[in-house]
């Protein structure tokens, strides 16, 4: 097809990293399980780590590399890199960026393997300083800076406060010490925010979440200038081994398809819910950046063109009552992880090991919604009916 570049974001959804297949006329680029590919005729010049050519699957596969050149498009990045988990793209990106004794600056909330790699593990095993402070505050972020200052991290919206965090302004202190800002996007996917542009370096998704949207494949993705794409597939994939099954990625490839529509009505449905749940009388708190009373939504507004599926609230209840709710409900299904096609609901109670980073009305503990993509009005009256079994 012409020049791909320039179709708008839902054509790309469909169209970038698709082709005709040569040998059978196939429409859809076919899934290709295999682990090695064949050789040139004189393989003695060869490398055998290149990761952008076809040699053998923990090297990449042909699916990976039709995602990640739909991904690199939906983002405006020059490359990416798809890995097996969301999890293996954060510990990817870490592993490459910090040496020994570097410094790291970090939302002090995070999803918790961010925050347990490099609150323990990296410190403990490689001397990497980390800076845990709330970067919803540009000052505490200023004040954390030193030259050795290799990354600033966060996550916007945050998971599972919801924080939001100035990318453009976090991105003018990261890069006055020389600092990459590396953005994990996976509340909002590549429809709603693009931080890239906003000024970051490197940009995260879990695959698993939105991307994928269907709840049934696990993948990551970093997107950014092709000379740090690179580093990341040399030292994290092929030598680190976390690459994505060609199934999940065609799986995946799939799911990218209906994205913006099913941003769109997440991003409704979950307006809607949130609106209803803040007039509850039973409900405590309700954070989503889409609400007027969420404290950073004039910075949501300002990055974020809709503010996606997922929120956090309590009820003015105790632990047992917060049980009963997630239980009486009989559309919403308890479990973890975000979306997907169907509404998610955890209970996280005041046990959680980073409790005490959250805001206070969180102290006695939080339920994090997923709205999936079910009828808002059914999704409104299972929360209803689960109100009233509660007596609430
Ligand atoms: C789920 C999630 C991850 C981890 O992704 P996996 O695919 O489960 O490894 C990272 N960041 C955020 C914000 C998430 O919600």
């Amino acid at each position: 097809m012409s020049d791909k570049t320039k179709f708008g974001f839902q054509t790309k959804c469909i169209h970038t990293g698709n082709a005709i297949d040569k040998e059978t006329g196939a429409i859809r680029r076919p899934l290709t399980m295999a682990n090695s590919y064949r050789l040139p005729e004189d393989a003695s010049t060869m490398n055998w780590s290149d990761p952008n050519q076809l040699v053998y699957t923990r090297n990449t596969s042909a699916n990976q590399m039709y995602l990640q050149e739909k991904l690199a498009a939906l983002e405006g990045g020059e490359d990416c890199v798809v890995l097996a988990s969301g999890v293996s793209a954060l510990a990817g990106v870490f592993f490459t960026f910090l040496e020994k004794d570097a410094h790291i600056i970090c939302s002090n909330v995070s999803y918790i393997a961010v925050y347990r790699l490099l609150k323990e593990y990296f410190p403990d095993k490689y001397g990497v300083e980390t800076s845990l402070v709330d970067t919803a505050n540009l000052q505490e972020i200023k004040a954390a800076l030193r030259p050795n200052t290799k990354i600033i991290h966060i996550e916007t919206p945050g998971n599972p406060t919801t924080r939001v965090s100035d990318i453009a302004e976090i991105a003018k202190l990261a890069h006055s010490v020389g600092a990459l800002l590396t953005v994990d996007s996976t509340f909002a996917s590549p429809f709603l925010q693009h931080p890239l542009v906003l000024g970051a370096d490197l940009v995260i998704h879990s695959l698993t979440k939105y991307i994928n949207g269907h709840g049934d494949a696990m993948g990551g993705a970093v997107i950014g200038q092709r000379e740090l794409i690179d580093k990341i597939k040399g030292q994290a994939m092929v030598n680190l081994g976390g690459v994505i099954s060609p199934f999940n990625a065609w799986l995946i490839m799939r799911g990218v398809v209906t994205l913006p529509l099913r941003m769109k009505q997440h991003s409704e449905s979950a307006l809607e819910i949130a609106q209803f749940l803040e007039s509850h009388p039973a409900v405590e708190f309700v954070a989503y950046p889409g609400l007027t009373s969420h404290p950073q939504h004039e910075i949501a507004k300002k990055q974020m063109t809709m503010f996606s599926g997922v929120m956090a609230f309590g009820l003015k209840a105790d632990v047992d009552t917060h049980n009963k709710f997630v239980n009486s409900l009989e559309l919403i299904v308890p479990a973890v992880s975000i979306g997907h096609d169907e509404s998610l609901i955890v209970y996280v109670g005041p046990n959680d090991e980073r409790n005490h980073f959250y805001p206070d009305e969180f102290k006695n503990g939080h339920l994090r919604f997923s709205v999936g993509l079910e009828a808002a009005e059914d999704i409104i009256n299972d929360l209803k009916q689960a109100f009233k079994k509660c007596r609430l």
